[in-house]
């Protein structure tokens, strides 16, 4: 399973019915978290996610919109009497903000929380995927982040599993996981029975950014790309200034890269009553597009082969 959660979508200011930036996935139970604005921790029970597998937060950037969430939800799960480390990834910095975070007010952290600092090309391991930090150009240190699974091993054939002699049972679990199989004194390798290796899903979550190149090149193909989607056309110069990016812009950068869905968050507040606009302009370029809105999910299956 991997889900996406849109905890808060709105850009630099709260509005009514936008929080600020969290993005969830929730990978077979694994819980990872994309910022954590203002609030996060209440959107977590109104999408009803849970807490205690939340494993890791990956921040882009530390501009308020994107971590003051942590502090309350840190200190929450302490209450709730969690056990198990959390870290804490971001740009140059987490090492110090994370410490003032766990020593903000006065309580007892039960459990560790660890602040981890990543540059660009940082590769950090989970189980069966991979989070590469990826390069962005926000007015501040800044990184966004591809979650890129493991290849899945290729279809096994039973019919031809037989053909050579072996028994279903046991020795067709074995090949499956990769080991050579003795059949009347000779050798069936995995690679006799079994498909290519099949690919797993990718999903890039830009954070604040200008579109650029390490965003484009991690989006090639990708299922899901989630970029900061803040203005309409109409706010180029601002969107320039302010180190974001137009709806027009983002939608020619998941043209080029081919991603299969473009989602756009990070909704500017002059948009409030109306995120049309961004829909409008960035249609016009790239159709699978759709803008976040808060307690939004999406399922993202394996491409049918
Ligand atoms: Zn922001
Ligand atoms: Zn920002």
């Amino acid at each position: 399973m991997l889900r996406i959660i849109f905890l808060g979508t709105g850009g630099s200011l709260p509005t009514r019915n936008r929080n600020p930036s969290a993005v969830m996935v929730n990978r077979e139970g694994e819980l990872i978290l994309f910022d954590c604005g203002e609030g996060t921790q209440q959107q977590m029970m109104r999408a009803k996610t849970g807490m205690m597998s939340l494993s890791s937060i990956f921040v882009s950037h530390f501009h308020a919109d994107h971590f003051l969430g942590i502090p309350g939800l840190i200190q929450t799960m302490s209450f709730m009497g969690r056990k198990e480390p959390l870290m804490i990834y971001g740009p140059e910095g987490t090492g110090e903000f994370t410490e003032l975070f766990k020593a903000l007010g006065y309580f007892n952290l039960k459990y560790e929380v660890r602040g981890i600092q990543l540059k660009p090309g940082d590769i950090v391991e989970g189980s069966e995927y991979v989070i590469r930090a990826l390069k962005t150009e926000h007015s501040i240190p800044s990184l966004g982040y591809a979650l890129v699974e493991n290849p899945r091993p290729g279809r096994f054939n039973r019919e031809r599993a037989i053909e050579l002699g072996i028994a279903p049972g046991p020795l067709f679990a074995k090949l499956q996981k990769g080991s050579p199989v003795e059949v009347n004194g000779r050798f069936v390798k995995p690679e006799d029975v079994m498909g290519a290796l099949r690919p797993g899903r990718t999903v890039v979550y830009s954070g604040d950014t200008r579109p650029c190149e390490s965003v484009l090149e991690a989006s090639r193909g990708a299922d899901v790309l989630i970029h900061d989607g803040s203005f309409a056309d109409e706010m180029a110069d601002w969107a320039q200034e302010s180190k974001h990016s137009t709806a027009g812009e983002v939608a020619a950068l998941a043209k080029e890269a081919d991603v299969k869905k473009l989602i756009l968050t990070h909704i500017s507040s002059r948009y409030t009553d109306d995120a049309e606009p961004i829909l409008t302009d960035s249609k016009k370029i790239f159709e699978n597009v759709i803008v976040a809105e808060d307690l939004m999910e999406i399922e993202i299956p394996y491409i049918k082969e």
